[in-house]
């Protein structure tokens, strides 16, 4: 059996990748952010997981720690076997003005959207590269893209995200690793919820589909990058925004 792990996977898009990805038959590693709530709501993702019939584990790891990363790694390595596909998609925002924008506010975002995917590929990648088989998808936002007013520390770490995955593709590819990245748009989750009504009208104004994503349109073109079927698409972004920018 396969096995993948999704950080951040407790609630929004990352829980939803696992709960797609175990229907898609991989025993799934929930990765959630050591809290008691974050544990809660990730021992209920490995129940529904665990329905497809496939084995569902929730590990605790802060990963914007490098040590954290390390230590995960070393445990699903032990309880599984294998790491067959790695889900980079962790992420929080702190967003306001770059005028009023706090070195802390600028550092927290860096550390947890793009230094957690350094220490997740750097010890997941020398498990995958003695398999010689590795999945990697990397969760990047359409404000890595274009920028997004509100949002430097947000927009960079994003940005980043992306210069790695074309990185890392081009490492790796002779290991028979791939490495790819999604974009998102705007996507229901907790994460947008808390927008005002106002910014989320001006939001979809923009959008061709005139609609929010849903997080099961992220999950289903990560599942399609996790698969057999992505067996020759390395290096890319994928764009899942309903149109936003054409
Ligand atoms: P969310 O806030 O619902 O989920 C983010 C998850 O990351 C949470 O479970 C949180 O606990 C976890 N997390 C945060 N810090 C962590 C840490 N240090 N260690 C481990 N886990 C940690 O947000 P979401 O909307 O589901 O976002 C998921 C990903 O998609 C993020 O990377 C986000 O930037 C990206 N994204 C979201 C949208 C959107 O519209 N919702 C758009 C583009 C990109």
């Amino acid at each position: 059996m396969a096995t993948a792990i999704i950080t951040g996977a407790s609630q929004g898009i990352g829980a939803c990748i696992a709960k797609r990805l175990a229907k898609d038959g991989f025993d799934v590693v929930i990765n959630h952010y050591p809290s008691d709530s974050d544990r809660e709501k990730a021992l209920a993702v490995a129940e529904e997981c665990r329905t497809y019939g496939v084995k569902a584990e929730c590990i605790a790891a802060d990963v914007s720690k490098f040590d954290q990363c390390e230590a995960m790694v070393k445990q699903i390595k032990a309880d599984f076997g294998s790491i067959d596909a790695l889900v980079n998609n962790a992420g929080i925002t702190k967003d306001t003005l770059l005028a009023r924008m706090k070195e802390e506010d600028y550092d927290a975002v860096i550390a947890v959207n793009q230094k957690s995917v350094y220490n997740m590929m750097k010890h997941v990648c020398s498990v995958m590269m003695k398999q010689r088989h590795g999945r990697i998808v990397n969760v990047s936002s359409v404000a890595g893209l274009y920028g997004n007013p509100g949002q430097v520390n947000y927009s960079a770490s994003k940005a980043a995200i992306i210069g790695m995955t074309k990185t890392v593709a081009k490492e790796f590819g002779s290991r028979n690793i791939t490495c790819n990245a999604v974009a998102p748009g705007f996507i229901h989750t907790p994460m947008t919820d808390v927008l005002s009504e106002e910014l989320k009208n001006k939001m979809l104004a923009q959008v061709a589909l005139g609609r929010y994503g849903e997080p099961e349109e992220i999950a289903s073109v990560v599942s399609f990058l996790v698969s057999e079927n992505a067996s020759y698409v390395t290096g890319q972004v994928i764009e899942i925004s309903g149109g936003l920018s054409m």
